[in-house]
Formats: structure tokens, sequence, C-alpha cells
């Protein structure tokens, strides 16, 4: 048994599918299965598509050790190694010194120059500087700096690496300066893996490679249907098909999911990212209905179901047979309760053994109850419009409980409903007039995925 899950979670690994794609290619009507070769080192670059195009380095800048007497540590006395855009329009003098330094914690911009023994005057005329310049100011720690500073200790051009991509670039044209921002093109490659869960989605993801951003972005997509702290089971599988992200042909991030497949408990959820043609963009089943649904599953994170729904339950407290009419969800006092769908506030208030009650009204169907609160979410009150998600108070065991613990309550049409078992209106489905486009944009997806499963399969029975 144990044999198997091993050998489910390896294939899931070695079963990783690379294929290149240009960016322009990320559209995914343009995603053939052709285009994908199975292979377990990342294929070489086809092609990159320049987001915004470098300009030509002629290597105007001669890089040198610097002489600052005061040998700060945080300068480092090395050439620099990586490549600095220069526009191919600015002439800098041959011989430049060239100081990177790391920005520490506490340290500005001018604490800086007086370091480098730089004039303010250039720092003013940089964050100054028409468009871009006060992108110096959100200079952040841990971040590069790197000057060009000719022999008479004149800054001539002035680098920030804001991030992996993107430089923000300072060149000295007589008093004033010219801000430049430039993007490293990124290279965006269509991956796929498939996993089998063990212990936990964070956990066996982490495994198979999933960065934290993937499993967040898999916990959102089908956090509608699944809820991972209670029904998560081992042997759910998990199939992605999502983008990775290259600069420079290092692997540097994760993009987008663009469609995945979660087996839980034996039921199949699918779901296909789609654009329209305003550029928003969702979570659909291939058939177009949104994975959004109009209510959460759950109000709170992280908890246990300490009491299910049920019309005959003993009181634990009154001890007698009192119908628990919602669920029970234990946990810490204080724990955010958040509201399962847009609505109004039309209670808010103690209401005998509920203690401290929230009550949300959802359009005219449906209702949702909340009690036990320790505290109500300030700023709120009777008749507040309440969003999905938002908070509305924090769990306590105000009223009659034997612990901490939030009674969460779904009521359609004044009935009392299980709130794990109820069958959950959905939100808008794809528009008519989408459909079309919505089908040739997310076939490819669903192939994609189809053809990771059926790789899988035959690794599996060729073993
Ligand atoms: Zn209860």
């Amino acid at each position: 048994m144990k044999n198997k899950l091993y050998k489910s979670l390896f294939l899931g690994i070695s079963s990783a599918i690379a294929a290149t794609a240009s960016y322009a290619l990320i559209s995914p009507k343009n995603i053939e299965p052709n285009n994908i070769t199975t292979t377990l080192l990342l294929p070489k670059v086809k092609s990159t598509t320049t987001l915004i195009s470098l300009p030509v380095v002629s290597d105007p800048i001669v890089s040198e050790n610097t002489d600052l007497s005061d040998s700060e540590p945080t300068l480092i006395n090395t050439p620099v190694n990586t490549p600095v855009n220069i526009p191919a329009s600015t002439t800098l003098a041959p011989k430049l010194k060239t100081v990177v330094h790391k920005i520490k914690k506490g340290e500005s911009l001018s604490s800086i120059f007086s370091k480098l023994k730089l004039k303010q005057i250039d720092l003013y005329n940089i964050i100054h500087a028409k468009e871009n310049g006060n992108q110096f100011r959100s200079i952040a720690a841990n971040k590069e700096l790197i000057a060009h500073i000719d022999s008479n200790n004149v800054l001539k051009q002035l680098v920030y690496k804001k991030d992996f991509i993107t430089s923000i670039i300072a060149t000295r044209s007589k008093e004033a300066f010219d801000i430049e921002v430039i993007s490293t093109p990124i290279e965006i490659k269509i991956a796929s893996v498939q996993t089998t869960i063990k212990s936990s989605l964070f956990l066996d993801g982490k495994e198979a490679g999933f960065s934290d951003k993937l499993t967040m972005q898999l916990a959102k997509i089908f956090g509608w249907d699944i809820d991972f702290a209670l029904s998560l089971r081992k042997n759910d599988q998990i199939t992605v098909v999502y983008e990775k992200l290259y600069v420079d042909g290092k692997e540097f991030g994760t993009g987008n999911i663009l469609s995945a497949e979660f087996v839980n408990q034996g039921t199949s959820f699918t779901a296909v990212r789609f654009e329209d043609d305003q550029g928003n963009t969702g979570y659909y089943t291939p058939n177009g209905k949104s994975m959004r649904k109009a209510f959460l599953r759950t109000p709170v994170h992280f908890a246990r179901i300490s009491s299910h729904f049920n019309l005959k339950r003993k009181h634990p407290v009154l001890n007698k047979i009192r119908a628990h009419k919602g669920v029970d969800y234990a946990a810490r006092t204080g724990t955010a309760i958040k509201s399962t769908g847009n609505g109004k506030i039309i209670f808010r208030g103690n209401k005998g053994g509920y203690g401290r009650v929230v009550i949300v009204q959802h359009g005219k169907k449906y209702s949702t109850l909340y009690a036990h609160l320790s505290k109500f979410k300030k700023g709120q009150r009777t008749g507040s419009t309440i969003k999905q998600g938002q908070v509305i108070g924090y769990v306590g065991r105000s009223g009659l409980a034997t612990g901490s613990h939030l009674h969460y309550e779904f009521l359609v049409n004044g009935k009392h409903q299980n709130p794990l078992t109820v069958k959950l209106p959905l939100s808008q489905p794809i528009k008519e007039s989408l459909l079309a486009k919505f089908k040739q944009q997310t076939q490819p997806l669903v192939a994609q995925l189809d053809k990771v499963k059926a790789t899988t399969l035959l690794a599996e029975n060729t073993q």
C-alpha cells in the first residue's frame, strides 16, 4: 500500500511534462498537443517573445574595483557581472566605476547617496525626473542599487533592480536624469504535474514541486467544491497544467493554472481558465459553469467540525433532545468568521443561548447565521452590505456553549438545511454569446489535461 503511494507520487513527479511556448502562444487555442514534448529535463527554449525589447548593450561600461576609503560592508568591490541595461542612445564615459549596493533595512536613498559620497542634488533630480523618477522613492531592503560613477565621483547612471525582471534606470543627461523602466522578457512554458495525496495538499504539493503560489491557487479554484481541511483523502489525485516562468533561461516562478483536475473521494472536479474579451479571467467547468459558487462551503478556515447537523441531537449543555440545526466548527477564540455569501446583515446582537449572533440575508431565498461569537467585526451594523468572504465577527463561546466554536446555520426559504450537503447555488455561467469562444479557448486545455493523465496511466501500466 505504502509502496503504491510512493509509486504514485513518483509517477506524479516523473510525468511532469514541459512544452515550450512563446508568450504569443500562451493563448490556449494555440496550444496543440504536438507542441508538447515529454521530457524530464526542461526543454531548450524554442522562442522567446520580448515584452519590452532590451536595447543592445555595446559595452560602454568598464567595471573596476571601487576605491571607496571607508570600506563600507554593503559595497561589493567587484565588477558587476550582470548585464547593465544601458540605453543604446546614451554614451557614457569610457571608464566608469561600478558600485553595487545591497540596500539594508532602514536605509534611504539619501543615506545611501551620503555613503557613496554622491551629490544630494543628483538624488533630487532623479526622484523628480518626469514619469518614473519617483520609483526611486520606494526602494526596498535587500534589493540592489548599482551606481556608475566617473573618476570625479560624478554619478552617471543609477540602476535600481526592483525585482527579478524590472530595473529602473536613471541616466545623466547634463544636469538632469532620464528615467527608463526596463523589463527583461519573460518566457512562459507550459508544464504539468500529477500527484497523489498522502497527507495534505500543501505537503504533497510541495513534494511534487508545486510552488506555494500554485498550491494557494489550487485551493482557491477548488475550494468551492472541496473542503481541504476536512474532506481530503489519501489517494485523491491532482493533475495541473500551468505556466512556468523563466527569465534569462532561469526559472523564477509559476504563472497561471490553465487547467486542473482534482479527484476527491472518487469525485472528479475539472477547472479550466478562461479569459473573456474584456480580459476578465475565471475558472470554469469544461461545460462553462463557474467554479465559483454563490456560497463558500465553510465560514472558518482551519477548523474541525465538532458537531454535525442533526435534528435529534441530545444538547450537550441542556442534556435534552434538541435539534442541532447547524454545524459546529471548533476553532480558537478570535478566529475570523467570514460571511459565506454576498448579502446584508439583518441581525447583529444577543440571542439567548446563541450568545452573540450575526444573521446575513442573501437575496430573498437564503440566509446564514453565525453564533457564539466572542466579538463582532468593527464598523458593521444591522443593514450593512457584506461581501462573500468578508469578516463579520470572531469565534468565541458566548451563550450556551461548552467550548470555543462557531455554530453555523444555512436557511433556504426560512428552513434549516445541512450546510455541508445543501446544494449550493452556482454563480452565473458563461454567457451564451461567449460559449463558442469559451469552447475554442478551453478545449485544448482539457485535452492537455487528458494527455497528462494518459501519460501517467501508460507509465503506471508499463512499470
Ligand atoms: Zn451548534
